[in-house]
């Protein structure tokens, strides 16, 4: 067994909709989710933790409401999702209620995570329900989802309520039974990684390309999952779904890839930042500024060369070199077309370009997650 496995004390698993629901039929396949219920029951009485969180609404709702095969339009995944989530309440509670422990269901928009007061609130009540010995098992409130208000797969769901929870390991159980070095099936020579020590450009390209439409829900979010979770703290793990008792199945043979968490403790703030789905711009620095924010500085707008975006003050940016390589993300400090104007420019000069006091940094170091690992 990994230390990582018999350290976390508090876990969120993540199952795909292809592992609770027969393709087939389109019904809940009652076996697996039994075998998983003992596994997390098998956790909970070691004294763990554990969150789930559940794909599916869509896949048991469209079957009740007998819709056609294929790809759905947005408002008949909603109605899908809106009959199909009572069934998947339903069924965690069942087999919850049988081996004594209590489900209960969370249901988050984007916005629950994305707006930091709705996130603390949100984080409050799952923090409770865990104190009460509850197992929350949350799913997005698609129903509610719009296109652009969306996370649309549980995988980056499943991170924010990781980081969200300070949870020390996240498994995403899926069909596949790790990450490879190719897709699988694009090249022969494709292999599993056992370790992923840092999310690099390398790691990226394996993953395949953001746009493609085999990669949609498949190692692009996972990688995106991962480098939500590891800059949080949270180690990651992508492992095959595919065997009943997937989570013992783990601990014990542990043909998986793990993600390993940066070991320097991330407060709570700096995670909730690194985790953002939706930055609003980016800033460009020079190889000196990368340097400084390495060695732990504020970035300060003499080292940016280029800034892009419609960012307000106060939203979250990317960081990035000048090779085009995100580093990091922070809370700017400048709205865009102030920060265009003093960008460049030493920080006692900002008074006189903008005809106000601010900030001498663009981005404060609080307000700033680095990717690399410490
Ligand atoms: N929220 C969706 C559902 O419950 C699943 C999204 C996903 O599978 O990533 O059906």
């Amino acid at each position: 067994m990994r230390t990582e496995w018999i350290g976390a004390n508090r876990l969120v698993i993540k199952i795909g909709s292809s592992l609770l629901v027969d393709s087939g039929s389109g019904t809940l396949r009652h076996a697996w989710l039994e075998a998983l219920a003992d596994d997390i029951a098998g956790l909970k009485a070691q004294g763990k933790e554990v969150v789930v969180v559940s794909s599916g609404a869509i896949a048991l709702g469209r079957n009740a409401l007998k819709l056609p095969k294929g790809p759905l339009k947005l408002e008949d995944s909603q109605a899908a999702a809106a009959v199909g989530q009572i069934d998947l309440a339903h069924a965690y509670e069942d087999v919850f209620r049988e081996r004594n422990l209590v489900a209960a269901q969370v249901l988050l928009t984007l916005g629950d995570t994305e707006e930091r007061r709705r996130y603390l609130n949100a984080r409050n009540t799952m923090t409770t329900l865990l104190k009460l010995g509850a197992v929350p098992v949350v799913n997005e409130n698609d129903t509610v989802a719009t296109s652009e208000i969306r996370y649309g797969d549980n995988d980056r769901l499943a991170a924010r309520v990781a980081s969200m929870m300070s949870a020390d390991c996240l498994v995403l159980l899926s069909d596949v039974d790790g990450f490879y070095t190719a897709p699988p099936g694009s090249s022969a020579d494709a292999r599993r990684l056992d370790e992923v020590r840092e999310i690099t450009p390398e790691i990226e390209a394996m993953a395949g390309d953001v746009g493609s439409d085999l990669s949609k829900g498949g190692m692009v979010t996972k990688i995106e999952a991962a480098r939500i979770a590891v800059a949080a703290g949270t180690h990651m793990v992508i492992a095959s779904g595919k065997v009943l008792h997937p989570l013992e199945v783990l601990a014990h043979k542990g043909t998986a890839t793990w993600f390993l968490a940066r070991s320097d403790p991330v407060t709570a703030r700096k995670r909730w930042i690194a985790g953002t789905l939706e930055p609003k711009g980016a800033v460009i620095l020079d190889d000196g500024a990368v340097q400084a924010l390495a060695s732990g500085k504020s970035l300060l707008p003499a080292g940016v060369m280029r800034v892009e975006g419609s960012f307000e003050r106060g939203d979250a940016v990317v960081i990035r070199t000048s090779q085009g390589v995100e580093i990091g993300r922070g809370l700017a400090a400048y709205g865009y077309e102030e920060a265009k104007a003093i960008i460049g420019r030493k920080s006692s000069e900002i008074a006189e370009i903008l005809g106000y006091l601010g900030r001498p940094e663009l981005i404060h170091r609080d307000d700033m997650t680095l990717y690399r690992r410490g």
